[in-house]
């Protein structure tokens, strides 16, 4: 980095070069072609890391039941960054109503009801209920990526309202899970200083809501549970997560029921790249023109040189 830490400034230098695309929402800022290709090679990247471990490739919409959010406790530990999705269900007169209000400017949220579905706050959530009862022997490994919702609007632009995560989920023995995790930290740390980030890893825990959440977090730092990959973007002395590891013991085989072929009760794990905070490390360190970039991590990225390429140019000023 070459400048002082400056979040606002960084925003503002990503939008100028077209690279973010304000919208007015905090946290949710459009992406530009470059920015997107960007996002879209180092996700590539990663599958052909990946290719011979055989993940099943698995897709989800960006919204999941209200009834798996409740089961898998994420309004008990993380109340704060829930989104629901509510809608209208009126006949005529409501209709009449509820458009009434919203020429006049008032508030006409109170004439919406809930639906049946929330946004997706992790991209693995919808992933674990599929594995219910034994597994086969060797448990299951699958690679998904989804647009999440967490609701923390900022106008500093790492953290996102609404973002997309690359995942590994591992289902299967204690032992299995334990050591793909381990492996994948490994690996996870060269594949992102191949791509010359100055990455640490280092031990975390997730932001549990109040008093209580304190202590679940200094519980799941205790047992080493959650692990990060930080670098710097937007602070040198607060480095940002690009890549988490998380174990979540037996939490998820014991709401779903999910048992090993020797029907112990199975463990889960997953790895989750942060692909737009990984994409603005890379603007951050390498610069806002990847055809300036190192010659190794573009080789990386765009290994194919034929690939046209989308235009740098500038969508708000062109
Ligand atoms: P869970 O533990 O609930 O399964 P997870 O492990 O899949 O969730 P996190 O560890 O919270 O999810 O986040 C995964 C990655 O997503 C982080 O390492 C980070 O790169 C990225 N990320 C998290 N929050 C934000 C945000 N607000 N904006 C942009 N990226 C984010
Ligand atoms: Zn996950």
């Amino acid at each position: 980095m070459n400048d002082a830490d400056d979040p606002v400034a960084f925003h503002d230098a990503l939008a100028a070069h077209g690279l973010i695309l304000p919208t007015g929402v905090p946290g949710g800022y459009g992406r530009g072609a470059v920015f997107e290709d960007i996002l879209q090679r180092f996700n590539e990247l990663v599958s052909r890391e990946a290719a011979d471990d055989g993940a099943e490739s698995l897709t989800f919409p960006p919204v999941v039941a209200r009834g798996l959010i409740e089961k898998v406790g994420y309004l008990d530990n993380f109340p704060q960054l829930a989104g629901s999705v509510h809608s209208f269900f009126g006949g005529e007169a409501e209709a009449k109503a509820l458009s009434a209000r919203v020429q006049a400017g008032e508030r006409w949220e109170d004439l919406l009801d809930i639906t049946g579905v929330m946004l997706t706050p992790a991209a693995c959530y919808p992933v674990y209920p599929l594995f219910s009862g034994r597994l086969r022997p060797g448990g299951r490994l699958v690679s998904v990526l989804n647009w999440v919702y967490r609701h923390e609007p900022s106008a500093e632009p790492t953290r996102l309202q609404s973002f997309r995560m690359r995942e590994f989920v591992r289902v299967a023995s204690t032992d299995e899970v334990v050591a793909w995790r381990d492996a994948w930290l490994e690996r996870a740390m060269q594949l992102l200083q191949s791509l010359e980030l100055p990455v640490a890893s280092d031990v975390a825990a997730d932001p549990f809501f109040g008093r209580g959440g304190r202590f679940l977090a200094a519980s799941q730092r205790e047992q080493r549970l959650k692990f990060e990959i930080l670098v710097p973007i937007v602070s040198q002395q607060k480095p940002t997560a690009i890549c988490s590891f998380n174990w979540h013991q037996d939490h998820f085989s014991s709401v779903f029921g999910i048992r090993t072929a020797g029907g112990e009760m199975a463990s889960t794990a997953c790895l989750g790249f942060g692909l737009e905070r990984v994409t603005l490390a890379l603007l951050r360190h390498h610069g806002l023109d990847p055809l300036q970039w190192p010659a190794g991590v573009r080789q990386l990225l765009w290994p194919d040189p034929a690939t046209p390429r989308p235009s740098a140019r500038c969508p708000t000023t062109s």
